[in-house]
Protein backbone atom coordinates (compact mmCIF):
# COMPACT_ATOMS: atom_id res chain seq x y z
CA UNK A 1 0.00 0.00 0.00
CA UNK A 2 1.40 3.02 -0.95
CA UNK A 3 0.72 6.55 1.83
CA UNK A 4 1.55 9.91 0.92
CA UNK A 5 2.52 10.23 4.84
CA UNK A 6 2.93 7.61 7.38
CA UNK A 7 3.78 8.41 10.93
CA UNK A 8 5.44 6.31 13.62
CA UNK A 9 3.61 6.07 16.86
CA UNK A 10 0.15 6.16 18.30
CA UNK A 11 0.99 8.95 21.31
CA UNK A 12 -0.35 12.46 21.36
CA UNK A 13 1.97 13.95 18.70
CA UNK A 14 1.34 11.36 16.37
CA UNK A 15 -2.58 11.66 16.34
CA UNK A 16 -1.74 15.14 16.45
CA UNK A 17 0.20 15.35 13.19
CA UNK A 18 -1.97 12.92 11.77
CA UNK A 19 -5.65 14.73 12.13
CA UNK A 20 -3.99 17.54 10.43
CA UNK A 21 -2.84 16.17 7.75
CA UNK A 22 -5.82 13.84 6.70
CA UNK A 23 -7.97 17.21 7.31
CA UNK A 24 -5.78 18.69 4.07
CA UNK A 25 -6.86 15.24 2.29
CA UNK A 26 -3.53 13.37 2.56
CA UNK A 27 -3.50 9.63 2.63
CA UNK A 28 -2.11 9.32 5.77
CA UNK A 29 -1.23 5.75 7.94
CA UNK A 30 -0.22 6.00 11.63
CA UNK A 31 1.71 2.37 12.69
CA UNK A 32 2.14 1.49 15.92
CA UNK A 33 3.73 -1.31 17.76
CA UNK A 34 1.56 -1.88 20.73
CA UNK A 35 -2.21 -3.26 21.24
CA UNK A 36 -2.64 0.25 22.92
CA UNK A 37 -3.02 3.45 21.79
CA UNK A 38 -1.93 7.14 23.82
CA UNK A 39 1.77 6.02 24.15
CA UNK A 40 3.51 7.00 27.42
CA UNK A 41 0.02 8.75 27.98
CA UNK A 42 -2.26 5.61 27.74
CA UNK A 43 -4.42 3.57 30.42
CA UNK A 44 -4.60 0.39 31.37
CA UNK A 45 -7.34 -1.80 33.75
CA UNK A 46 -6.25 -3.68 36.94
CA UNK A 47 -8.59 -5.75 38.91
CA UNK A 48 -11.25 -3.96 37.62
CA UNK A 49 -9.85 -0.45 37.91
CA UNK A 50 -9.16 2.12 35.04
CA UNK A 51 -5.51 3.63 35.55
CA UNK A 52 -3.60 6.30 33.66
CA UNK A 53 -0.29 5.41 32.87
CA UNK A 54 1.17 8.64 32.88
CA UNK A 55 -1.40 11.44 33.90
CA UNK A 56 -0.41 14.08 36.76
CA UNK A 57 -1.78 17.04 34.91
CA UNK A 58 -3.05 18.14 31.47
CA UNK A 59 -0.40 21.64 31.48
CA UNK A 60 -1.30 24.10 29.46
CA UNK A 61 -4.30 24.38 30.72
CA UNK A 62 -5.81 28.12 29.73
CA UNK A 63 -9.23 29.59 30.60
CA UNK A 64 -11.50 30.08 27.52
CA UNK A 65 -10.41 33.87 27.36
CA UNK A 66 -6.90 33.47 26.62
CA UNK A 67 -7.19 32.57 22.70
CA UNK A 68 -3.27 32.86 22.17
CA UNK A 69 -2.26 30.20 24.52
CA UNK A 70 -1.50 26.90 23.09
CA UNK A 71 -4.54 25.06 23.92
CA UNK A 72 -6.81 27.33 22.26
CA UNK A 73 -4.39 27.38 19.16
CA UNK A 74 -4.38 23.15 19.09
CA UNK A 75 -7.90 23.08 19.99
CA UNK A 76 -8.30 25.72 16.54
CA UNK A 77 -5.92 23.43 14.39
CA UNK A 78 -7.50 20.06 15.02
CA UNK A 79 -11.09 21.85 15.40
CA UNK A 80 -12.19 20.02 18.68
CA UNK A 81 -14.54 22.20 20.60
CA UNK A 82 -13.28 22.77 24.34
CA UNK A 83 -15.54 20.38 25.53
CA UNK A 84 -14.36 17.77 23.81
CA UNK A 85 -11.78 17.16 26.38
CA UNK A 86 -13.62 17.42 29.55
CA UNK A 87 -10.81 19.50 31.27
CA UNK A 88 -11.30 20.59 35.15
CA UNK A 89 -9.06 22.83 36.61
CA UNK A 90 -6.66 22.33 39.68
CA UNK A 91 -7.08 23.30 42.78
CA UNK A 92 -3.79 24.18 44.23
CA UNK A 93 -0.73 22.47 44.42
CA UNK A 94 2.68 23.57 45.98
CA UNK A 95 6.33 23.10 45.71
CA UNK A 96 7.83 22.12 49.34
CA UNK A 97 11.44 22.33 50.25
CA UNK A 98 12.64 22.48 53.99
CA UNK A 99 11.16 25.13 56.07
CA UNK A 100 9.52 26.76 52.92
CA UNK A 101 6.33 26.22 50.57
CA UNK A 102 5.41 27.66 48.04
CA UNK A 103 1.77 27.35 46.39
CA UNK A 104 0.55 27.74 43.07
CA UNK A 105 -2.79 27.52 41.40
CA UNK A 106 -3.56 28.49 37.56
CA UNK A 107 -3.32 32.34 38.61
CA UNK A 108 -0.07 33.48 38.11
CA UNK A 109 -0.82 35.78 40.72
CA UNK A 110 -0.97 33.53 44.02
CA UNK A 111 2.92 32.43 43.10
CA UNK A 112 3.36 35.75 42.64
CA UNK A 113 2.45 36.72 46.59
CA UNK A 114 3.75 33.54 47.50
CA UNK A 115 7.12 34.17 46.26
CA UNK A 116 7.20 37.78 47.86
CA UNK A 117 6.31 35.95 51.32
CA UNK A 118 8.83 33.36 51.57
CA UNK A 119 11.31 35.53 49.85
CA UNK A 120 10.85 39.34 51.35
CA UNK A 121 12.71 41.30 48.63
CA UNK A 122 12.66 38.93 45.63
CA UNK A 123 8.99 40.08 44.03
CA UNK A 124 10.29 42.57 42.15
CA UNK A 125 12.92 40.83 40.44
CA UNK A 126 10.72 37.62 40.43
CA UNK A 127 7.87 39.96 38.32
CA UNK A 128 10.89 41.12 36.03
CA UNK A 129 11.43 37.79 35.11
CA UNK A 130 7.90 36.71 34.48
CA UNK A 131 8.08 39.78 32.16
CA UNK A 132 10.94 38.37 30.62
CA UNK A 133 9.32 34.46 30.46
CA UNK A 134 6.23 36.13 28.88
CA UNK A 135 8.15 37.79 26.38
CA UNK A 136 10.54 35.63 25.04
CA UNK A 137 9.49 33.60 21.87
CA UNK A 138 9.97 29.89 23.01
CA UNK A 139 7.91 28.41 20.01
CA UNK A 140 10.44 29.77 17.48
CA UNK A 141 12.08 26.74 16.24
CA UNK A 142 15.88 27.97 15.67
CA UNK A 143 16.12 29.01 19.25
CA UNK A 144 20.39 28.51 20.61
CA UNK A 145 20.45 26.33 23.61
CA UNK A 146 20.98 28.36 26.42
CA UNK A 147 21.41 27.06 30.01
CA UNK A 148 18.81 28.15 32.99
CA UNK A 149 20.77 28.25 35.72
CA UNK A 150 22.91 31.10 34.59
CA UNK A 151 19.78 33.28 33.36
CA UNK A 152 18.28 32.61 36.56
CA UNK A 153 20.51 33.46 38.49
CA UNK A 154 20.75 37.12 36.36
CA UNK A 155 17.56 37.34 37.46
CA UNK A 156 17.01 36.72 40.34
CA UNK A 157 18.76 37.19 44.15
CA UNK A 158 17.86 34.25 46.01
CA UNK A 159 19.56 30.71 45.07
CA UNK A 160 16.31 29.16 46.89
CA UNK A 161 13.83 30.69 44.76
CA UNK A 162 15.90 29.16 41.61
CA UNK A 163 16.05 25.61 43.20
CA UNK A 164 12.33 25.65 44.24
CA UNK A 165 11.36 27.03 40.87
CA UNK A 166 13.27 24.66 38.75
CA UNK A 167 12.06 21.68 40.38
CA UNK A 168 8.62 21.40 39.06
CA UNK A 169 9.76 22.59 35.42
CA UNK A 170 12.62 19.79 35.37
CA UNK A 171 10.39 16.87 36.83
CA UNK A 172 7.76 18.15 33.89
CA UNK A 173 10.24 18.29 31.44
CA UNK A 174 13.96 18.10 31.13
CA UNK A 175 15.51 15.69 29.10
CA UNK A 176 19.10 17.11 30.61
CA UNK A 177 20.59 16.49 34.18
CA UNK A 178 21.60 19.07 36.39
CA UNK A 179 20.37 21.76 34.00
CA UNK A 180 18.21 22.68 30.89
CA UNK A 181 17.45 24.67 27.67
CA UNK A 182 16.21 28.20 28.48
CA UNK A 183 13.32 27.56 26.26
CA UNK A 184 12.49 24.49 27.32
CA UNK A 185 12.39 26.06 30.72
CA UNK A 186 10.13 29.04 29.22
CA UNK A 187 7.90 26.47 27.40
CA UNK A 188 7.34 24.11 30.98
CA UNK A 189 7.30 27.30 33.19
CA UNK A 190 4.60 28.61 30.98
CA UNK A 191 2.67 25.38 30.68
CA UNK A 192 2.76 25.25 34.35
CA UNK A 193 2.24 28.70 35.80
CA UNK A 194 0.84 31.13 33.45
CA UNK A 195 -1.60 28.45 31.81
CA UNK A 196 -2.04 26.30 34.82
CA UNK A 197 -2.88 22.17 35.35
CA UNK A 198 -6.45 20.71 34.82
CA UNK A 199 -7.22 16.96 34.70
CA UNK A 200 -9.77 15.55 32.07
CA UNK A 201 -13.09 14.73 33.93
CA UNK A 202 -12.64 10.97 32.90
CA UNK A 203 -8.85 10.66 32.51
CA UNK A 204 -6.48 10.80 29.41
CA UNK A 205 -8.76 8.11 27.37
CA UNK A 206 -11.15 10.83 27.21
CA UNK A 207 -8.64 12.67 24.81
CA UNK A 208 -6.96 9.53 23.37
CA UNK A 209 -10.77 8.49 22.43
CA UNK A 210 -11.33 12.21 20.93
CA UNK A 211 -7.86 11.94 19.14
CA UNK A 212 -9.41 8.42 17.68
CA UNK A 213 -12.44 9.31 16.18
CA UNK A 214 -11.67 12.50 14.63
CA UNK A 215 -8.48 10.93 12.72
CA UNK A 216 -10.64 7.81 11.64
CA UNK A 217 -13.79 10.34 11.19
CA UNK A 218 -11.51 12.38 8.61
CA UNK A 219 -10.09 9.44 6.34
CA UNK A 220 -6.80 8.21 8.50
CA UNK A 221 -5.75 5.04 8.47
CA UNK A 222 -4.60 3.33 12.11
CA UNK A 223 -3.03 -0.01 12.11
CA UNK A 224 -2.13 -1.02 15.58
CA UNK A 225 0.01 -4.08 16.70
CA UNK A 226 2.24 -2.73 13.94
CA UNK A 227 5.77 -2.12 15.04
CA UNK A 228 8.32 -0.75 12.35
CA UNK A 229 11.11 -2.93 12.01
CA UNK A 230 12.85 -1.15 9.35
CA UNK A 231 12.97 2.16 7.42
CA UNK A 232 13.68 1.55 3.37
CA UNK A 233 16.36 4.61 2.55
CA UNK A 234 17.72 4.67 -1.25
CA UNK A 235 19.65 7.89 -1.66
CA UNK A 236 18.82 9.73 1.42
CA UNK A 237 15.21 9.45 0.77
CA UNK A 238 12.90 6.88 2.51
CA UNK A 239 11.34 4.76 0.18
CA UNK A 240 9.39 2.75 2.49
CA UNK A 241 8.28 0.91 5.67
CA UNK A 242 8.54 -2.74 6.73
CA UNK A 243 6.38 -3.59 9.74
CA UNK A 244 7.38 -6.74 12.13
CA UNK A 245 4.79 -8.81 10.30
CA UNK A 246 6.61 -7.92 7.11
CA UNK A 247 4.01 -6.19 5.43
CA UNK A 248 5.52 -3.47 3.77
CA UNK A 249 4.29 0.29 2.82
CA UNK A 250 5.65 2.62 0.62
CA UNK A 251 5.27 6.61 1.45
CA UNK A 252 6.47 10.00 0.67
CA UNK A 253 6.85 11.30 3.49
CA UNK A 254 8.00 9.77 7.19
CA UNK A 255 7.16 11.40 10.73
CA UNK A 256 8.28 9.47 13.48
CA UNK A 257 7.58 9.82 16.97
CA UNK A 258 9.73 6.95 18.29
CA UNK A 259 12.10 9.37 19.16
CA UNK A 260 15.80 10.64 16.90
CA UNK A 261 18.00 7.95 17.85
CA UNK A 262 15.81 5.09 17.66
CA UNK A 263 14.58 6.37 14.28
CA UNK A 264 17.86 6.37 12.87
CA UNK A 265 18.38 3.14 14.01
CA UNK A 266 15.18 1.63 12.34
CA UNK A 267 16.97 3.36 9.29
CA UNK A 268 20.02 0.41 9.60
CA UNK A 269 23.09 1.26 7.39
CA UNK A 270 22.61 4.99 6.88
CA UNK A 271 21.48 5.46 10.60
CA UNK A 272 24.48 4.09 11.75
CA UNK A 273 26.81 6.17 9.32
CA UNK A 274 24.68 9.14 11.04
CA UNK A 275 26.76 10.28 14.47
CA UNK A 276 24.51 9.85 16.97
CA UNK A 277 23.21 11.95 19.50
CA UNK A 278 23.42 11.22 23.35
CA UNK A 279 20.38 8.92 24.74
CA UNK A 280 18.95 10.91 27.82
CA UNK A 281 19.53 9.13 31.38
CA UNK A 282 16.38 10.84 33.17
CA UNK A 283 13.73 7.79 34.07
CA UNK A 284 11.07 7.61 36.81
CA UNK A 285 9.18 4.84 38.85
CA UNK A 286 6.13 6.06 39.71
CA UNK A 287 3.88 4.25 42.28
CA UNK A 288 0.15 4.53 42.83
CA UNK A 289 -2.27 3.90 45.78
CA UNK A 290 -6.19 3.27 45.93
CA UNK A 291 -7.80 4.45 48.88
CA UNK A 292 -11.54 3.71 49.45
CA UNK A 293 -11.62 7.19 50.58
CA UNK A 294 -10.50 10.49 48.77
CA UNK A 295 -7.29 12.46 50.20
CA UNK A 296 -9.12 15.59 51.10
CA UNK A 297 -11.43 13.36 53.34
CA UNK A 298 -7.66 12.71 55.10
CA UNK A 299 -7.16 16.29 55.43
CA UNK A 300 -4.59 16.36 51.92
CA UNK A 301 -6.11 19.19 49.45
CA UNK A 302 -3.26 19.93 47.09
CA UNK A 303 -3.81 18.71 43.99
CA UNK A 304 0.15 17.94 43.17
CA UNK A 305 3.04 18.43 45.44
CA UNK A 306 6.74 18.62 43.86
CA UNK A 307 8.92 17.78 47.32
CA UNK A 308 12.61 18.21 47.86
CA UNK A 309 14.27 17.06 51.38
CA UNK A 310 17.11 19.76 50.74
CA UNK A 311 17.49 23.24 49.86
CA UNK A 312 19.22 22.34 46.76
CA UNK A 313 17.88 20.46 44.09
CA UNK A 314 19.57 17.59 42.38
CA UNK A 315 17.88 16.57 38.78
CA UNK A 316 19.93 13.71 37.70
CA UNK A 317 20.27 10.37 37.51
CA UNK A 318 20.34 8.56 40.81
CA UNK A 319 23.56 5.71 42.06
CA UNK A 320 20.63 3.92 43.50
CA UNK A 321 17.58 2.43 41.94
CA UNK A 322 15.50 5.28 43.00
CA UNK A 323 16.51 8.66 44.74
CA UNK A 324 14.23 9.50 47.45
CA UNK A 325 15.33 12.45 48.18
CA UNK A 326 12.90 14.53 46.35
CA UNK A 327 9.70 13.79 43.85
CA UNK A 328 6.13 14.29 42.90
CA UNK A 329 3.01 13.71 44.99
CA UNK A 330 -0.25 13.49 42.48
CA UNK A 331 -3.90 13.28 43.98
CA UNK A 332 -6.20 13.08 40.83
CA UNK A 333 -8.96 13.29 42.88
CA UNK A 334 -7.88 16.84 43.89
CA UNK A 335 -9.22 18.86 40.66
CA UNK A 336 -11.97 20.68 40.51
CA UNK A 337 -15.21 18.85 39.74
CA UNK A 338 -13.53 15.32 40.81
CA UNK A 339 -14.66 15.19 44.77
CA UNK A 340 -17.31 12.89 43.82
CA UNK A 341 -15.23 10.08 42.58
CA UNK A 342 -15.41 6.97 44.54
CA UNK A 343 -12.21 5.72 45.45
CA UNK A 344 -8.81 7.83 46.08
CA UNK A 345 -5.93 7.72 43.96
CA UNK A 346 -2.42 9.07 44.85
CA UNK A 347 0.64 8.68 42.65
CA UNK A 348 3.96 9.08 43.81
CA UNK A 349 6.84 9.70 41.20
CA UNK A 350 10.52 9.57 42.02
CA UNK A 351 13.90 10.08 40.01
CA UNK A 352 15.36 6.24 38.95
CA UNK A 353 18.46 4.94 37.64
CA UNK A 354 17.44 3.16 34.73
CA UNK A 355 20.53 1.41 33.91
CA UNK A 356 20.32 -0.49 37.17
CA UNK A 357 15.87 -1.37 36.81
CA UNK A 358 17.26 -2.35 32.98
CA UNK A 359 19.79 -4.57 34.09
CA UNK A 360 18.02 -6.72 37.26
CA UNK A 361 16.69 -10.04 36.25
CA UNK A 362 13.20 -10.94 36.54
CA UNK A 363 13.38 -12.08 40.45
CA UNK A 364 15.44 -9.14 41.77
CA UNK A 365 12.99 -7.00 39.61
CA UNK A 366 10.10 -8.31 41.65
CA UNK A 367 11.69 -8.09 44.47
CA UNK A 368 12.87 -4.25 44.26
CA UNK A 369 9.37 -3.32 42.98
CA UNK A 370 7.83 -4.88 46.31
CA UNK A 371 10.62 -3.34 48.06
CA UNK A 372 9.61 -0.06 47.15
CA UNK A 373 5.93 -0.59 46.92
CA UNK A 374 6.08 -1.17 50.57
CA UNK A 375 8.40 2.29 50.76
CA UNK A 376 6.04 3.90 48.77
CA UNK A 377 2.51 3.07 51.10
CA UNK A 378 5.15 4.64 54.45
CA UNK A 379 6.12 7.46 52.78
CA UNK A 380 2.61 8.21 51.05
CA UNK A 381 1.33 8.04 54.73
CA UNK A 382 3.36 11.40 55.28
CA UNK A 383 1.57 13.24 53.25
CA UNK A 384 -2.06 11.90 53.38
CA UNK A 385 -1.90 10.54 56.94
CA UNK A 386 -4.25 7.62 57.44
CA UNK A 387 -3.50 6.28 53.97
CA UNK A 388 -1.98 3.32 55.03
CA UNK A 389 -5.62 2.22 56.86
CA UNK A 390 -7.44 2.86 53.31
CA UNK A 391 -5.21 1.46 51.20
CA UNK A 392 -6.75 -1.13 48.79
CA UNK A 393 -4.51 -1.96 45.63
CA UNK A 394 -1.10 -0.78 44.71
CA UNK A 395 0.64 -0.79 41.24
CA UNK A 396 3.66 0.59 39.97
CA UNK A 397 5.93 1.30 36.84
CA UNK A 398 9.57 1.33 36.06
CA UNK A 399 12.16 2.60 33.85
CA UNK A 400 11.68 -0.81 32.25
CA UNK A 401 7.87 -0.46 31.76
CA UNK A 402 8.35 3.04 30.19
CA UNK A 403 11.29 1.73 27.49
CA UNK A 404 8.09 -1.23 27.17
CA UNK A 405 5.56 1.68 26.13
CA UNK A 406 7.65 3.58 24.32
CA UNK A 407 10.82 2.26 22.81
CA UNK A 408 13.26 4.82 24.03
CA UNK A 409 16.14 3.90 25.17
CA UNK A 410 16.88 3.93 28.79
CA UNK A 411 12.92 4.40 29.27
CA UNK A 412 14.11 7.97 29.08
CA UNK A 413 10.65 9.87 29.61
CA UNK A 414 11.78 13.05 27.73
CA UNK A 415 13.85 11.40 25.52
CA UNK A 416 17.26 12.81 24.26
CA UNK A 417 18.20 15.53 25.90
CA UNK A 418 19.06 16.90 22.08
CA UNK A 419 15.91 18.29 20.51
CA UNK A 420 15.42 18.39 16.61
CA UNK A 421 13.53 21.93 17.16
CA UNK A 422 12.53 22.01 13.21
CA UNK A 423 11.94 17.83 12.85
CA UNK A 424 14.54 17.70 10.50
CA UNK A 425 16.69 14.59 10.10
CA UNK A 426 19.85 13.67 7.89
CA UNK A 427 17.19 12.16 5.46
CA UNK A 428 15.31 14.52 3.34
CA UNK A 429 12.14 13.25 3.41
CA UNK A 430 12.14 11.55 7.51
CA UNK A 431 11.08 14.01 9.86
CA UNK A 432 11.25 14.05 14.26
CA UNK A 433 8.14 15.09 15.59
CA UNK A 434 6.97 14.40 19.47
CA UNK A 435 9.43 14.31 22.65
CA UNK A 436 12.65 14.37 20.35
CA UNK A 437 11.39 17.27 18.48
CA UNK A 438 11.15 19.48 21.92
CA UNK A 439 7.47 19.77 22.96
CA UNK A 440 6.53 17.85 25.93
CA UNK A 441 3.38 16.77 28.09
CA UNK A 442 -0.17 16.06 26.35
CA UNK A 443 -0.57 19.65 25.00
CA UNK A 444 3.29 20.20 23.80
CA UNK A 445 3.27 16.61 21.74
CA UNK A 446 0.05 17.67 20.36
CA UNK A 447 1.10 21.03 19.26
CA UNK A 448 4.90 19.11 18.28
CA UNK A 449 3.07 16.78 15.71
CA UNK A 450 0.41 19.97 14.60
CA UNK A 451 3.61 22.10 14.00
CA UNK A 452 5.81 19.54 11.95
CA UNK A 453 2.87 18.37 9.72
CA UNK A 454 2.35 21.85 8.96
CA UNK A 455 5.79 22.61 8.52
CA UNK A 456 7.27 19.91 6.99
CA UNK A 457 4.09 18.51 4.96
CA UNK A 458 1.55 21.05 4.31
CA UNK A 459 3.52 24.38 3.53
CA UNK A 460 5.64 22.98 0.34
CA UNK A 461 2.50 21.48 -1.32
C1 LIG B 1 5.17 8.70 34.04
C2 LIG B 1 4.83 9.80 33.09
C3 LIG B 1 3.97 10.77 33.50
C4 LIG B 1 3.64 11.79 32.64
N1 LIG B 1 2.75 12.68 33.07
C5 LIG B 1 2.38 13.65 32.25
C6 LIG B 1 1.39 14.55 32.67
O1 LIG B 1 0.86 14.43 33.77
N2 LIG B 1 1.03 15.55 31.85
C7 LIG B 1 1.59 15.70 30.61
O2 LIG B 1 1.21 16.63 29.91
N3 LIG B 1 2.54 14.86 30.18
C8 LIG B 1 2.94 13.83 30.97
N4 LIG B 1 3.89 12.96 30.55
C9 LIG B 1 4.59 13.24 29.28
C10 LIG B 1 3.77 12.87 28.10
O3 LIG B 1 3.27 11.58 28.31
C11 LIG B 1 4.62 12.88 26.84
O4 LIG B 1 5.32 14.09 26.70
C12 LIG B 1 3.78 12.69 25.58
O5 LIG B 1 2.79 11.72 25.76
C13 LIG B 1 4.69 12.28 24.45
O6 LIG B 1 3.93 11.99 23.31
P1 LIG B 1 4.66 11.57 21.98
O7 LIG B 1 3.61 11.40 20.95
O8 LIG B 1 5.77 12.48 21.68
O9 LIG B 1 5.40 10.18 22.29
P2 LIG B 1 4.95 8.80 22.88
O10 LIG B 1 3.81 8.92 23.77
O11 LIG B 1 6.21 8.19 23.38
O12 LIG B 1 4.45 7.99 21.59
C14 LIG B 1 5.33 7.34 20.71
C15 LIG B 1 4.67 6.09 20.20
O13 LIG B 1 5.52 5.51 19.21
C16 LIG B 1 5.41 4.11 19.32
N5 LIG B 1 6.57 3.48 18.71
C17 LIG B 1 7.86 3.56 19.13
N6 LIG B 1 8.64 2.83 18.31
C18 LIG B 1 7.83 2.29 17.36
C19 LIG B 1 8.05 1.43 16.25
N7 LIG B 1 9.26 0.97 15.93
N8 LIG B 1 6.98 1.07 15.49
C20 LIG B 1 5.72 1.52 15.78
N9 LIG B 1 5.46 2.32 16.83
C21 LIG B 1 6.51 2.70 17.61
C22 LIG B 1 5.34 3.87 20.82
O14 LIG B 1 4.80 2.59 21.11
C23 LIG B 1 4.45 5.02 21.27
O15 LIG B 1 3.09 4.64 21.28
C24 LIG B 1 4.22 11.88 31.37
C25 LIG B 1 5.09 10.89 30.97
C26 LIG B 1 5.38 9.84 31.82
C27 LIG B 1 6.27 8.74 31.37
Amino acid sequence: MHYDVVIIGAGMSGFAAGIRLAYFDKHVCIVEKHSAPGGLNSYYSLGGRHFDVGLHAVTNYASPEKRPAPLAKLLRQLRFQRDDFALCPQGYSEIRFPGRTLRFTNDIEVLTSEVAREFPGEEDKFRRLLAKIEAYDDTRLDQAYKPARPILRDALGEQGLIEMLLCPVMYYGSAQEHDMDFTQFVTIFKSLFFEGLARPRDGVRAIIRALIEKFCGCGGELKMNAGVEGIDVDNDRVTGLVLESGEQLTTDVVLSSAGYIETMRLCGGVGAAVPEDEPGRMSFVETIGVMDTLPQDLGHEATIVFFNDADTFAYSQPAELVDLRSGVVCCPSNYVSHEDMEEGILRLTWMANCEKWLGMDEVAYRAAKQGYLDEFVTRANVYVPGFCDRVVCTDMFTPRTIRDYTGHINGAVYGSPRKRRDGRTPIENLYICGTDQGFLGIIGAMLSGISIANLQVLSKD
